[in-house]
């Protein structure tokens, strides 16, 4: 059976939307306020790598790019069994749009090396874009398969379904692969106790954590700094605006039988004039 096979998995922290995240007058979001957490729909992402590997065999690298404190969805990566983290940390990559975090990551991909596999989420739950992914496969020139649901290798090629419009459709393709995992993915197992116990050890030990994640900057991935943050940006967000809560109320209709309740609804609801038609 051919492989083990070398996995890449992009992984990106957000802020947790239950916090309260704050708005930056530039428009920009206030993260040093809102609480973080692993993108949910990187958890299909880190699934569908770590399937691959149990399946086939192989070793699995979480890349993030982010402030330092992105190291939390490397180790939350590891405790769920990827075997190596990379951070790409940088001022200088402050306020990028997408167009330049697909810069710096496919430059932080080749910098990792080889690989067969890359798995990105469908999306992110704040910058919401979808791009990333997809501008990452056509820096590195390689075949996509967008909306995966399904992925499987078969002699050595791999098989996926994804969604379409109206329907699902079956595709083929050679390795490398660049394989963006929709949330109708399995959703990601529980951590592993060895892989939660290897975090814990790694937590207490600066030198092997520092084996397990690297920390890499511009500089050390050869990447071009005018191509990144503000300057390799040519998004601008004009204006930002609070959506306020759609405000509503419930009233819980109980104590009577079911027919008596929805004639209780019926005579307190707008939806009167149309029931009775
Ligand atoms: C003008 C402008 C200014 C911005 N300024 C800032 C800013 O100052 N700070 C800031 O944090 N954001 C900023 N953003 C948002 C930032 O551009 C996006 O969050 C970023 O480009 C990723 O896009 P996305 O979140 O839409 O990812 P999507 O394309 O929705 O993500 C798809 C997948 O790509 C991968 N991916 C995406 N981003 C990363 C990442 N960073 N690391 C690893 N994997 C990743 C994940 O697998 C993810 O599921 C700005 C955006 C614009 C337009």
């Amino acid at each position: 059976m051919p492989g083990p096979y070398d996995i890449f998995v992009l992984v990106k922290q957000v802020p947790d939307q239950g916090s309260k995240a704050g708005i930056n007058p530039d428009g920009t979001i206030d993260r040093a306020k809102a609480k973080r957490m692993l993108n949910p729909f990187d958890r299909y992402a880190l699934q569908a790598a770590l399937h691959t590997k149990k399946q086939y065999g192989g070793h699995v690298t979480a890349i993030s790019m982010g402030p330092p404190a992105a190291v939390e969805v490397l180790l939350e990566a590891l405790e769920h069994g990827v075997d190596r983290g990379v951070l790409l940390s940088d001022r200088r990559l402050a306020a990028s749009d997408t167009l330049a975090t697909a810069y710096a990551l496919h430059k932080v991909v080749h910098w990792v090396g080889r690989f067969d596999l890359i798995f990105c989420g469908l999306q992110t739950t704040d910058g919401d874009t979808a791009q990333v992914g997809p501008q990452i496969a056509e820096r590195l020139n390689l075949p996509q398969v967008t909306y995966c649901e399904d992925f499987a290798i078969e002699d050595n090629k791999a098989k996926a379904r994804r969604i379409i419009e109206g329907g699902l459709q079956y595709v083929r393709s050679e390795m490398p692969l660049l394989v963006t995992v929709a949330n109708s993915y399995h959703p990601l197992e529980y951590k592993s106790f060895r892989g939660a116990w290897k975090v814990r050890r790694l937590q207490r030990d600066p030198e092997e954590l520092k084996k397990c994640v690297t920390t890499v900057d511009l500089d050390l991935i050869g990447a071009d700094f005018e191509r990144c943050g503000l300057k390799g940006s040519p998004t601008i967000v004009a204006k930002t605006d609070k959506v306020g809560e759609i405000g509503g109320s419930c009233k819980v209709i109980e104590g009577l039988a079911p027919h008596d309740m929805v004639r209780d609804l019926i005579k307190q609801s707008s939806v009167k004039e149309f029931v009775k038609s």
